[in-house]
């Protein structure tokens, strides 16, 4: 078994991602956040927010649609060429990307060894209908990339802030992508979600602000690791560039499926996206320096990586298995920020209407400011041990002898040391030990 089929089973077992319409037999490419999931990448998104909008004076955030008018997908280039080459299999049918298929078995299929057709293109963008009348709707797409609302709304942007260049505008949002392949979990799925920042710089300045973001964003993720040797750049070949880029940077981590792969891309856009939207809207997307009156149009850094594929490599970093007394313990080693919950409340047993009423009590006061997982069920072991695995950093557990001297046991996820602490000091240790 892989790290990733390991994973894949524990996020099924402790509600973290499900297989989407899994009683219909799913649909490849979708999947769904549960009930621990769903909270885990909110607290991701959160920790992507402040690092990259709220903690900065000169990069604001917006939340644009996921459609949006056809002919932002013609400036982009989307629809002439976000396309993958493919090759079908003459024999089963079945269609593979041609940039996936091993060097110097370019016609055979990999399935059935049998020979594959001719490359053909296909496109991966999602078509959809606006409108109601028949003959009079406009055909659209789902948008293949989220960045394209932050060019739309460049100037809105620069005409209602304070902002100048250089600046930033960000955003996190879903793209869909009709992918020839999905696989690898969360990997590559048809619908997920990006965090993108546009950096808008004088072209004078590109080379030290694209410099200054890349580094930005590889500490970023490096602060969220536990294993910090995976996690690399990877500089794209002059080949891979395309025409406007004088040069591009994946940020990778290492997986033990498929070696190397890519969490972020630092690209370096100059003006391309504004000079194509300028041309196809008719409209003037240039920009006035209100010092020195130069008037221009303004180059671009991007940094655009997926939420769903960090926090696919977030747990795969987290994921260990340890024994503990002849026995294996799964543990969830995530940055607390992360954790669905920050700390479990368990009465050591559920049938001491004491200890309930008294663990009850310690779970309201906390409730109100973190949050806090309650468990009353079965034994003490079984409740550390799903604790552990959906990565709660801290347990907190009501005993007979909180009743007789209000001291709880805290104990740590990771180094699983107990401790007595009094009730009336739990907040001010959580608050410690949290770094909150
Ligand atoms: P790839 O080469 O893996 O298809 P890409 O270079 O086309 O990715 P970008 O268009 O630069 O990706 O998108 C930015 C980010 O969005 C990627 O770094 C990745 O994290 C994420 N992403 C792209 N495609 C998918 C997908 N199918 N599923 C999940 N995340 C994706």
């Amino acid at each position: 078994m892989t790290k990733l089929q390991d994973l894949v089973s524990l996020c099924k077992r402790r509600g973290i991602i499900f297989q989407n319409s899994e009683i219909y037999g799913g649909i490849a490419g979708f999947f769904d956040y549960g009930p621990i999931g769903a909270p885990m990448k909110m607290n991701l998104k959160k920790v992507w927010w402040n690092e990259i909008v709220k903690n900065r004076k000169n990069v604001v955030g917006i939340d644009g649609t996921i459609i949006t008018h056809p002919k932002v997908w013609e400036a982009s280039g989307h629809v002439k060429g976000f396309a993958d080459l493919l090759s079908e299999c003459k024999s089963c049918h079945k269609r593979f990307r041609v940039d996936q298929l091993k060097k110097g078995k370019e016609k055979e299929c990999p399935d059935c060894g049998k020979e594959l057709g001719k490359p053909r293109k296909f496109n991966i963008l999602f078509h959809t209908e606006v409108g109601v009348i028949e003959g009079e709707k406009t055909e659209t797409y789902l948008r293949g990339e989220a960045c394209q609302t932050i060019y739309l709304n460049y100037k809105n942007v620069l005409d209602s802030t304070r902002q100048k260049i250089p600046f930033g505008i960000a955003q996190i949002g879903k793209a869909f992508r009709n992918e020839v392949t999905p696989k690898n979990f969360l990997y590559r799925s048809r619908e997920f979600e990006q965090w993108d920042l546009q950096f808008f710089v004088h072209p004078d300045n590109m080379e030290s602000w694209y410099e200054f973001w890349k580094k930005e964003r590889f500490n970023w993720y490096k602060s969220l690791l536990n294993n910090k040797e995976n996690i690399r750049f990877r500089e794209h070949d002059k080949d891979e560039l395309v025409f406007y880029a004088k040069k591009a940077f994946d940020i990778e981590y290492k997986t033990d499926f498929a070696g190397w792969l890519e969490m972020e891309g630092i690209h370096w856009r100059a003006d391309y996206d504004l000079i194509q939207h300028s041309k196809f809207s008719g409209k003037k997307l240039n920009y006035k320096d209100p010092q020195t009156g130069e008037e221009y149009i303004p180059w671009i850094v991007e940094t655009s990586g997926g939420v769903d594929r960090t926090f696919m490599f977030l747990l795969l970093d987290a994921y260990t298995e340890e024994e503990v007394e002849g026995k294996k313990r799964t543990v969830l080693k995530i940055d607390p920020r992360l954790a669905a919950y920050q700390a479990a409340v368990m009465p050591l047993a559920a049938n001491k209407p004491d200890l309930v009423k008294y663990a009850n009590r310690v779970f309201k006061d906390l409730a109100s400011k973190f949050s806090v997982d309650w468990d009353d069920s079965s034994n003490i072991g079984k409740k550390y041990r799903r604790q552990d695995e959906i990565g709660t950093p801290f347990c907190i557990t009501i005993d007979f002898d909180t009743l007789k001297d209000d001291t709880v046991t805290v104990r740590e996820r990771d180094s699983m040391k107990q401790k007595r602490v009094p009730v009336k000091n739990l907040e001010n240790t959580l608050v410690k030990k949290l770094n909150i």
